[in-house]
């Protein structure tokens, strides 16, 4: 038994060569693979009704007996239609399946099944459209809550209930339980077998609730651990002494004096790049508050004492933008800086990584700004001296543990505009030590924002008139149908019990680039530029660059720019569809106006009409500081939002935790638990050596080269 449990998935039965490769898809080899793939919800079908009582929009369970005997006729070619009658107390029902000839034989009269669909009323009679069956079987029951899994092209709902089916309840004891025992009977927790035998084949909401308990237990904990392990580590390793920490040269050349709160946050800094281990520090403030220049000063020391410095960012806008910004600064420093993005040349990629590889000082390359994508990837430093990273909204904790095996021996620093709850600060940033800006440059304004409905639209385009006309520059976000994937993944599901899962309505979106046409020819005085994600890199520069020198008066846009950018003659900020974004994206995009001395507005337009977006706007026009939105956003979203723009695939590809089951936002009890527990295994046993299945566990989790754990 136990032996099955790791063996290929193709050992299954009915599981061939192409259904193996559809489960590969989604991470699925082996069979213990495919026990630890948990359903995304359940449907209620226990709860059963009468025909009589079903709601027509939503799917239900029926109780049916059937009265005929299945009729097949053919509609066209290839299409085949097969209709039964089954009745309940309260009426009779037509069903009718398509292309599924073979039920001609499974619906015999007189016997009942269990019926899940939508039941539809036509006159007298009601009906259902290939609704999911199972037969009534006498003394067995069948289940109340049936599980829905993720899915990938290739694979059917059916299918892989069939093959967890064949191994749920053999298997599920048998699988080896890394929780160490004390920890689980410190919290409560039940063994893994029941909590898998359970997560797959509820038999009620109590059991269910147990089960998701200890399994969001488990990916807390593991990740917990993960990181108190990495940062213990971190900590052992040398990094490079930064004593020369004078900055002076640097602030000669700002038009600015720095606030208290950045002096603060640069002396934090200069005292940690001082230390021979490395500093991993977050800087946290909200959005305008300058972070960047303390960027600047931490790059600045770490050239001065001879080490490199490397600035991440997430898109290709924001690392041209700081070249735009620091380039001139570090150049008349006698430092060299450059780029290294996705849009240049192979060959130029090749030069600039040579130049990060030059043992000879003269022709090394000092500085480069680029995007994660191309400095987490076959990059490495000559004198790695400092890692900055810039707006990382996202479970960087992998990335930042990879980084630093590859950049070994140097400072890290974390920026983040994304004002975050403490809750979820832990999450995030467990093992960083944190700095934060808390006040604005002075003489900023506060940027005036209203939430205002279609009705609005032709004073708004005189509004964008008056702006462009008295030099102010003017953003509008649009959410782009295109761009808005679908961040579960799964294809080819159909909606599930709504009871579950409730989808909110959205009124029509408004797409960049017609947007753009249209407000152009309204406007016809006004230069109107469009900056969306699936443009080349280039034509986005282009854009951005035009935005920025003022050739360009208003920019439609999706959310590509809410991450940074700075256009300090930005006076105007349109969010369309706004109940679309949650309230921390809107706060980020707030902050791209009112960086200068222009009196700033943001309006918020929204036709929806639901309670939830009232409520969330009205948020918005009244609160200003970062910190309050974010806690309410948190309060009313759940976490989901803080990680937004970042779908499963950039958070696998960057290196990111996924959190399969645990919300963070629900599960904060939980996790402190999971932290606390953490730390006393890791007190236990630094390495995990006394933990082999736990240390596995944590490898896997945090993608690590399972080496660096020792
Ligand atoms: P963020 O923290 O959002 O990254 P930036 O670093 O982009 O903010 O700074 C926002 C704007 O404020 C920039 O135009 C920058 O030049 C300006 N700025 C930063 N610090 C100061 C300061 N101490 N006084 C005046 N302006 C400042
Ligand atoms: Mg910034």
């Amino acid at each position: 038994m136990a032996e099955l449990i790791n063996s290929p998935i193709t050992t299954l039965r009915g599981v061939g060569r192409a259904r193996a490769a559809s489960y590969a898809k989604i991470g699925i080899n082996t069979v213990s693979d495919l026990l630890m793939h948990f359903p995304r919800a359940y449907e209620n079908r226990g709860d059963i009704k009468l025909l009589s009582q079903c709601d027509p929009s939503v799917k239900n369970a029926v109780v049916l007996t059937v009265a005929t005997e299945p009729r097949r006729t053919m509609i066209r070619r290839g299409m085949t239609l097969l209709k039964l009658r089954a009745y309940d107390d309260s009426g009779s029902c037509e069903i009718t399946f398509f292309n599924q000839d073979f039920l001609k034989d499974i619906f015999k009269l007189g016997e009942s099944f269990r019926f899940w669909g939508k039941v539809e009323r036509k006159g007298r009679l009601y009906t259902m459209s290939s609704p999911a069956y199972e037969p009534c079987i006498e003394d067995k029951t069948l289940p109340s809550l049936v599980p829905v899994y993720p899915l990938t092209q290739g694979l059917t709902q059916k299918q892989l209930f069939q093959n967890i089916e064949s191994v749920v309840l053999p298997l599920s004891e048998a699988m080896p339980d890394f929780l160490p025992d004390k920890v689980r009977i410190e919290n409560s927790l039940c063994t893994l077998g029941y909590a898998i035998r359970n997560i797959h084949r509820p038999d009620d909401f109590a059991s269910l609730a147990i089960a998701k308990r200890r399994l969001v237990f488990d990916e807390l904990f593991v990740f917990a651990t993960g990181l108190s392990v990495c940062g213990k580590q971190m900590k052992q390793k040398g990094a490079p002494t930064c004593a020369d920490n004078d900055i002076s040269p640097l602030l000669k050349l700002l038009p600015y004096r720095l606030t208290a709160a950045q002096e603060r946050a640069i002396g934090d800094i200069k005292r940690d790049m001082k230390k021979n281990e490395p500093m991993s520090r977050i800087l946290v403030g909200d959005v305008g508050c300058g972070k960047t220049v303390c960027a600047a000063a931490a790059m600045y020391i770490a050239v001065r004492n001879g080490y490199q410095a490397a600035l991440m960012v997430p898109t290709e806008i924001l690392a041209y933008q700081h070249y735009a910004d620091l380039m001139p600064i570090f150049s008349s420093l006698g430092i060299s800086c450059e780029l290294l993005v996705g849009a240049m040349t192979d060959s130029q990629k090749k030069a600039v990584k040579a130049k990060l590889t030059a043992t000879e000082k003269s022709s090394r390359l000092d500085i480069v700004i680029g995007t994660q994508a191309l400095l987490t990837d076959n990059v490495s430093f000559a004198a790695p001296g400092l890692v900055v990273t810039d707006e990382q909204h996202r479970f960087g904790v992998t990335q930042r543990a990879l980084l630093s095996q590859k950049t070994k021996l140097s400072h890290v620093l974390v920026m983040s505009a994304t004002p975050i709850p403490r809750s979820l600060a832990l999450v995030m940033y467990g093992d960083l030590d944190i700095s934060k800006i808390d006040t604005l440059p002075p003489g900023r304004q506060r940027v005036s924002t209203f939430a205002v409905d279609e009705s609005y639209r032709e004073r708004l385009n005189g509004f964008i008139r008056k702006q462009a006309a008295e030099g102010g520059q003017i953003y509008i976000v649009c959410p782009a149908v295109e761009e808005a994937e679908d961040a579960d993944g799964d294809l080819g599901i159909e909606s599930v019990g709504n009871d579950l899962f409730i989808k909110e309505e959205h009124p029509p979106l408004k797409a960049a680039v017609q947007y753009a046409q249209k407000l152009q020819s309204i406007l016809p005085d006004v230069s109107v530029g469009f900056v969306h994600g699936k443009m080349k890199s280039r034509e986005k520069e282009d854009v951005m660059k035009n935005f920025a020198d003022g050739k360009i008066q208003v920019l439609v846009s999706t959310t590509v720019i809410e991450v940074g950018v700075n256009v300090p003659n930005a006076s105007l900020m349109i969010v369309e569809n706004a109940e679309r974004f949650g309230l921390s994206q809107l706060h980020q995009l707030r902050g791209r106006v009112g960086r200068g001395t222009r009196k700033s507005y943001c309006i918020l337009m929204s036709d929806s009409q639901g309670d939830s977006a009232k409520k969330r706007l009205e948020i918005m026009t009244s609160t200003y500081d970062g910190y309050a939105i974010a806690e309410k956003d948190l309060a009313m979203r759940g976490p989901g939002d803080f990680f937004s723009g970042s779908s499963e695939d950039n958070i696998r590809q960057s290196g990111g935790v996924h959190f399969r089951l645990a919300n963070l936002c629900e599960d904060t009890g939980l996790l402190s638990s999971a932290f606390d527990a953490a730390k006393k295994i890791c007190g236990i046993s630094p390495n995990l050596n006394e933990f082999p299945l736990l240390k596995k566990k944590v490898g896997d989790m945090f993608s690590l080269d399972r080496n660096a754990l020792n």
